[in-house]
C-alpha cells in the first residue's frame, strides 16, 4: 500500500470487538492509531502492545464519545502526539435489544447519546482537523434494514447515523475527505453474543447465504478499503457487510 507512516487514525471503540481488530488492520497498514476506550483501560492497552510488537504505532486515549468535551480533547491529544488526523473510524457504539414499549428513558437517551451523539461530537471535531484527503468512516448496521423485534431504538441511533453520512459527506464538499458508514450483520463480538442463547446464535450464523457469523476482521478489512487509498471515489454511501444477510 501507498499509505505513508505518518498518517494517524482515530478508530473509537478500539479496546474490544470491531473496533479492536480495526485498529490492528489500519496500523498493519501503515496508520498511526488512536485507540479510544471508555472503559476498558486494560484491554485498550493489550491492542496498543499488540501493535507495537508488530512494529506499528499507536496510544491508547480514554474518551466517553457521548461526552462532547472528552472528544474534542482526544482529537488535541492526537494531534499533539502526531501533528495530524487523517482518518476518524467512529466504532463505538452500544445494543440492548428491548421491545419499544419496555425501553425506559434512560436507555433511550443512553443509546442516543452513544450511537448518535458520540457519532456527531467525533464528525464536528473531524470537520475542523482532518487533513485534505481524509476519510470518515461511520458504523452503521444491517439491523436497519431488518426491522427485528426488539431493535426499534438501536435501529433509530443507527438511522441517524446513516443520514449524518449521506448529508455530511455533501457538506465536506471542497475538502477532499470523504464520509462513509459500514452496516455490519451479526459479528461474533460482546455486543452481539451477550445475552444471547447458544439456540439463537445458531440461528443468526445461518442468517447470511454465506452460512456463518461474521468476524471482526471481515468488517475491519472493509474499513482498510474505505480507508485506504483505492477508496477515494466512494463517498456517502452505507457498505452493508454481512455475509448477504440483506
Ligand atoms: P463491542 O464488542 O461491545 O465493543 C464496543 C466498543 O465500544 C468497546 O471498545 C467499548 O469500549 C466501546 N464503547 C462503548 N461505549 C463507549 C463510549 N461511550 N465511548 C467510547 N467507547 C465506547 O461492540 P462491537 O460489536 O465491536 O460493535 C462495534 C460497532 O459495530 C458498534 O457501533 C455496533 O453498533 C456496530 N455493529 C456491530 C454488530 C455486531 O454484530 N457485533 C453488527 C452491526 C453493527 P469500553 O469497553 O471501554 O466502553
Amino acid at each position: 500500500m501507498s499509505i505513508t507512516t505518518s498518517q494517524v487514525a482515530i478508530v473509537t471503540g478500539a479496546s474490544r470487538g470491531i473496533g479492536a481488530a480495526i485498529a490492528e488492520r489500519l496500523a498493519n497498514d501503515g496508520f498511526t492509531v488512536v485507540v479510544n476506550y471508555s472503559g476498558s483501560a486494560a484491554p485498550a492497552e493489550d491492542v496498543v502492545r499488540k501493535i507495537e510488537a508488530k512494529g506499528g504505532k499507536a496510544i491508547s486515549a480514554q474518551a466517553d464519545v457521548s461526552d462532547a468535551i472528552a472528544v474534542a480533547r482526544m482529537f488535541d491529544s492526537a494531534e499533539t502526539a502526531f501533528g495530524r488526523i487523517d482518518v476518524l473510524v467512529n466504532n463505538a457504539g452500544i445494543l440492548k435489544t428491548l421491545p419499544l414499549a419496555e425501553t425506559s428513558d434512560e436507555e433511550f437517551d443512553r443509546h442516543f447519546a452513544i450511537n448518535a451523539k458520540g457519532t456527531f461530537n467525533a464528525m464536528r471535531e473531524a470537520a475542523k482537523r482532518l487533513q485534505s484527503g481524509g476519510r470518515i468512516i461511520n458504523f452503521s448496521s444491517t439491523t436497519l434494514a431488518l426491522n427485528m423485534p426488539g431493535y426499534a431504538v438501536y435501529n433509530g441511533t443507527k438511522a441517524a447515523v446513516e443520514a449524518f453520512t449521506h448529508v455530511f459527506a455533501k457538506e465536506l464538499r471542497g475538502r477532499n475527505i470523504t464520509v462513509n458508514a459500514v452496516a455490519p450483520g451479526p459479528i461474533a463480538t460482546d455486543l452481539f453474543l451477550n445475552g444471547k442463547s447458544d439456540e439463537l446464535i445458531a440461528q443468526f450464523s445461518k442468517m447470511p447465504p454465506l452460512e456463518r457469523l461474521g468476524q471482526p476482521d471481515d468488517i475491519a478489512n472493509v474499513v482498510s478499503f474505505l480507508a485506504g487509498p483505492d477508496a477515494g471515489w466512494v463517498n456517502g454511501q452505507i457498505v452493508r457487510a454481512n455475509g448477504g444477510v440483506a
